[in-house]
């Protein structure tokens, strides 16, 4: 019989989804270690950088249920109305909240905010072991355990064993080669263009979705009377836009948005990232098994890759709070079917609308115009897109329906 293993469960990762599941998890009676590479309130940390995320009300309430929400909820611009239009297109779309008799769709938060707000529930859960920096550097599958080797920058690296270990590693996983999980990569051929800017009017709760010749524009209110921009671009675009003078990128911005919010005044720190879709063929090997952008890495366009980690972080918590062994395949094989639906669902939606909206094809650009109109007089239709934008369709774990993790 080999020894009881350390740790019940292991986290390489300590980004938004891990840190999310680590505190989460620091709820029931489990002996769990998050190993993350990086310090976390370093300037460089790649979660907890100058993004701003689109939270929706099933992530505020998992965020609620884990007990985050209270720490965010100050720092949180809600979006209570959401338009959507294109550039040089009459069709234009308007969602409100107040039709759906919800306060708001959602929240933006800086992911900085974010980090702080769950590694001060990390540190506020005294029996969550926390090592920072330190990465996970190997693996050793076993009976009824598993070895993780972990380099915390000493001379050796440390080995301790675990029921389960979590990839919680990002797109790049390398928990997820280590296990052995083969994954898919495609290069959408944009980048993204992130930045604060401050406009001249107060975008008070609407977020605004414009689809340009050069690609998707979003632009979502923050506190403060400031905006989050997100802006697609080819990646030559992308890389000139963001090296450019902040008066350049102010005027090219202004050209593309138009002047629903007035004249754009200042632009804070602006980021690029190239895009991708990269799904993982498996959610599980042994007693390794992916959450977040380990498993799926989606496209920005509709701010779901979070939503959709935090749904991965909900379900497996729950499954882990019925007792027993966190690693057992049959745990696991139930946490990938339950996954999978949500994963291909999202992933098929948010592929649909970069497709759609970055195509130069007549008829789609036709089609779109239609769309955009159409979805603007069918209440049905637009309740069906806030419900999903919203991460309440489908099968939803308990932290998302507001109820405790164990019954
Ligand atoms: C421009 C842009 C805008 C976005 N906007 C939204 C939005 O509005 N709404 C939304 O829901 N989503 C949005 N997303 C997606 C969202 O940012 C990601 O889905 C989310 O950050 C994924 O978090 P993660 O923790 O899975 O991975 P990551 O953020 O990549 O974190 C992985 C962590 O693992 C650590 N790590 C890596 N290797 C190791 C190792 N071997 N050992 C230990 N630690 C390791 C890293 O240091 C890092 O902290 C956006 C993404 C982009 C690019």
């Amino acid at each position: 019989m080999p020894d009881d293993p350390a740790f019940d469960v292991v986290i390489a990762g300590g980004g938004m989804v891990g840190a999310s599941l680590a505190v989460a998890l620091a709820a029931l009676p489990l002996r769990v270690l998050v190993v993350e590479a990086r310090p976390p309130t370093d300037a460089a940390q790649p979660s907890y950088d100058d993004r701003a995320t689109a939270v929706s009300e099933s992530s505020r309430r998992i965020l609620e249920g884990i007990g985050c929400w209270a720490r965010l909820a100050d720092r949180a611009a809600p979006i209570r109305a959401v338009h959507v239009s294109e550039r040089g297109a009459f069709g234009a779309t308007r969602l409100r909240a107040a039709d759906h008799d919800l306060e708001s769709f959602g929240y933006v938060l800086e992911n900085r905010v974010i980090g702080q707000a769950l590694w001060e529930g990390i540190e506020a859960a005294g029996d969550l072991a926390a090592w920072a920096p330190a990465t996970v550097v190997g693996l050793e599958q076993g009976e009824g355990q598993i070895d993780v080797l972990i380099d915390r920058g000493d001379a050796a690296p440390a080995t301790v064993s675990a029921k389960l270990l979590v990839a919680a590693d990002g797109a790049g996983s390398p928990v997820r080669t280590m296990a052995g999980i083969a994954h898919q990569v495609r290069d959408y051929g944009q980048s993204a263009v992130i930045a604060n800017v401050t406009p001249a009017v107060d975008p008070a709760g609407t977020a605004f979705e414009r689809f340009t010749p050069s690609g998707p524009l979003a632009v979502l209110p923050l506190t403060e009377r400031r905006a989050t921009i997100v802006w697609t671009l080819s990646p030559e675009h992308a890389a000139a836009q963001a090296e450019q003078s902040d008066a350049g990128f102010l005027a090219a911005l202004q050209a593309a948005f138009g002047y629903r919010l007035g004249v754009f005044r200042k632009v804070g720190r602006r980021a690029r990232y190239p895009l991708s879709l990269v799904q993982s063929q498996a959610w599980h090997a042994g007693r390794v098994v992916l959450v977040g952008n380990a498993a799926h890495g989606i496209h920005p366009v509709a701010g779901q890759g979070f939503n959709l980690g935090l749904r991965d972080v909900a379900v497996l918590a729950e499954l882990v709070a019925r007792g027993g062994d966190p690693g057992a395949s049959e745990l696991l094989e139930e946490y990938a079917e339950w996954r999978e639906e949500d994963r291909a669902r999202t992933v098929r939606d948010t592929d649909g609308l970069v497709q759609l909206f970055t195509s130069d094809f007549a008829p789609l650009r036709a089609g779109r115009r239609l769309g955009l109109v159409g979805l603007d007089l069918l209440p049905a239709a637009r309740a069906a897109v806030a419900r999903r934008g919203m991460g309440l369709g489908g099968r939803l774990p308990r932290l998302a329906l507001g109820r405790p993790l164990a019954p």
